[in-house]
C-alpha cells in the first residue's frame, strides 16, 4: 500500500446513516487545540446519485426521539421545515373489529413523528456536511481492503489512495463490503415480500398516519400535505408484482378495498417504487477498531418504520461516547469501550428487532385464532392506556435510556 493518509475516523458509507454520524461527528473538538476531528467520508456513489437524485421514493416517518437528535445537531428548524407532523397513528386489521389509535396529546408531545421525504433529508445532511472543510470526501470510490496495523486501520481505495484511520465506521449498507472483508457473520432472513411506494391525493387527511394489516400485506398512508400522502404496500413478491402491473384506476379500486375510506378516496397515484424486503443482524456491531452501523449493522422489515430511527439512536450514542473519549485523551481503537457502546445499544436494538420481526410474523397469517387474537390484542391496546403509552414510547424512540438530545 502507498503512505497513508491519516484521518481520526473514516466512515465508509455516505447514506443517511454515514452523513448523520458525520455530522454528529463534525461538532466534536480536542480539548486543549479546539480542533475537530479529521474526517472521511468513502461513498461510492457519485454526488448526483447520493444527494440530490429524485430515483428513491422513500420518504421516512421519524419518531419524535429522532426529531429531538437531529434538534441537537442544529438540523431540526431545516429538517422540520421540510417534514409533515403526525399527531395521530391509526392501526387496524381489514375484517376485524379491533383497532388502536395513538395519539400525541396522550403522550403530551407536540407529533409523535414526522414524515420527511429520505432525498431531501439526505441532500440537506450532505449539503451541510461539504461545508466542513474538516471532512473529506471521497466519492465517487470504495475500499477493496482493509488492514490492521499496530492499532490503525488502513483502507485501500479502489481509485489508489490509502487512508489510515484510528476508527472505522462501516455504513455501507445492507450488503456491507466492510463486513464481508472483515467476516463479520450475518443472520438473515428472506421475507419473500417487496414494499410497493408511491404517493396518492387523498381528500380526507388530518395529520394522522394509518396503518392497516389485511391478508395482502401491510398498508401504510402516511400524510405528506393536507391533501398527498405516502403509501406503502408491503406484501408477498407475486402480489406486489400483479400490483405494478394493474392499470392504474384497477389499482386504486384495489387499494381501495384493502384500505378502506379511513382517509377518503385515494387517487393520482405517482411513480411506483419497489423495495425487497429482507432482515440482516449483524452477529457483532463492534470489533477491533471497527463499528458497523445503519444497514450494515441491521436491516429491518419496514411495517413498524423503526430501522432508521434505531440506527439515529445508535449514531447519536456513538456520536456521545466518541465525544467522552476525546475529551478525555482515550484512543478510539480500544475493544473495551467499543464493546461498552455495544453492549449499551444491546438491549434497543434487541427489541425493535424482534419487536419488527415478530410484528411482520404475527400479522403475516391469516388463520381465525390468530386473527381474533390479534383484534382482540389491538382492542386491548386502545383500551389500556399504560400498555398503549408504553408502545407509543417505544415507537417514538423515547423510552429507556435515550441519547443526548438536547
Ligand atoms: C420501503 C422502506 C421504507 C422505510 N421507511 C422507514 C421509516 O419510515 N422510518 C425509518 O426509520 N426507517 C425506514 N426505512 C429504513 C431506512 O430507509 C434505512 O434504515 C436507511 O435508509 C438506511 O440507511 P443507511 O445509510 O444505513 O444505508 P443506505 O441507505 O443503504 O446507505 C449506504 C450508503 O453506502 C454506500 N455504499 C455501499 N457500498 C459501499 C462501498 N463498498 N463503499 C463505499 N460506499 C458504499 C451506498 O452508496 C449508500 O450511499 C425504510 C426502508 C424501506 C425499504
Amino acid at each position: 500500500m502507498n503512505a497513508a493518509a491519516h484521518y481520526d475516523i473514516a466512515i465508509v458509507g455516505g447514506g443517511l446513516a454515514g452523513s448523520s454520524l458525520a455530522l454528529a461527528l463534525s461538532q466534536i473538538r480536542y480539548p486543549l487545540s479546539q480542533k475537530p476531528l479529521r474526517i472521511a467520508i468513502i461513498e461510492t456513489k457519485p454526488f448526483t446519485q447520493t444527494a440530490f437524485s429524485p430515483s428513491d421514493g422513500r420518504h421516512l416517518a421519524l419518531a419524535y426521539g429522532s426529531a429531538r437528535i437531529y434538534q441537537s445537531l442544529g438540523m431540526w428548524d431545516i429538517l422540520g421545515s421540510k417534514a409533515y407532523p403526525l399527531n395521530e397513528i391509526h392501526v387496524s386489521e381489514k375484517g376485524s373489529f379491533g383497532f388502536t389509535r395513538f395519539k400525541a396529546a396522550a403522550e403530551k408531545v407536540p407529533a409523535l413523528g414526522y414524515v420527511l421525504s429520505l432525498n431531501t433529508l439526505q441532500e440537506t445532511l450532505i449539503k451541510t456536511l461539504q461545508e466542513k472543510n474538516h471532512i473529506q470526501w471521497f466519492c465517487p470510490d470504495t475500499v477493496t481492503e482493509v488492514r490492521r496495523d499496530n492499532n490503525v486501520n488502513f483502507l485501500q481505495l479502489e481509485k489508489g489512495m490509502t487512508l489510515s484511520a484510528e476508527l472505522v465506521i462501516a455504513a455501507d449498507g445492507a450488503n456491507s463490503a466492510i463486513r464481508t472483508l472483515l467476516n463479520i457473520p450475518i443472520e438473515t432472513q428472506h421475507y419473500g415480500e417487496d414494499a410497493l411506494v408511491t404517493t396518492v391525493d387523498a381528500t380526507q387527511l388530518t395529520h394522522t398516519a394509518y396503518e392497516r394489516f389485511t391478508a395482502k400485506g401491510v398498508i401504510a398512508i402516511l400524510p405528506i400535505s393536507d391533501t398527498r400522502a405516502v403509501l406503502i404496500w408491503t406484501g408477498p413478491s407475486e402480489w406486489i408484482a400483479h400490483l405494478r402491473q394493474m392499470d392504474l384506476q384497477v389499482f386504486l379500486k384495489t387499494l381501495q378495498t384493502y384500505f378502506g375510506y379511513r382517509a377518503g378516496k385515494l387517487t393520482n397515484p405517482g411513480k411506483f417504487h419497489v423495495y425487497p424486503l429482507q432482515l440482516i443482524v449483524a452477529q457483532k456491531i463492534v470489533q477491533d477498531g471497527v463499528v458497523l452501523i445503519g444497514h450494515a449493522a441491521h436491516t429491518l422489515h419496514p411495517l413498524a418504520a423503526q430501522g432508521f430511527n434505531l440506527s439515529l439512536r445508535d449514531i447519536s450514542t456513538l456520536a456521545e461516547m466518541i465525544e467522552t473519549r476525546i475529551s478525555t485523551g482515550k484512543a478510539l481503537f480500544d475493544l473495551q469501550w467499543l464493546k461498552a457502546y455495544s453492549q449499551l445499544r444491546e438491549s434497543d436494538q434487541k427489541t425493535i428487532i424482534r419487536l419488527t420481526h415478530r410484528l411482520r410474523d404475527l400479522f403475516s397469517q391469516d388463520l381465525f385464532p390468530l386473527k381474533a387474537a390479534r383484534s382482540l390484542g389491538l382492542s386491548a391496546c386502545d383500551l389500556f392506556p399504560p400498555i398503549k403509552s408504553a408502545l407509543a414510547r417505544k415507537a417514538m424512540g423515547i423510552a429507556g435510556r435515550l441519547p443526548r438530545a438536547d
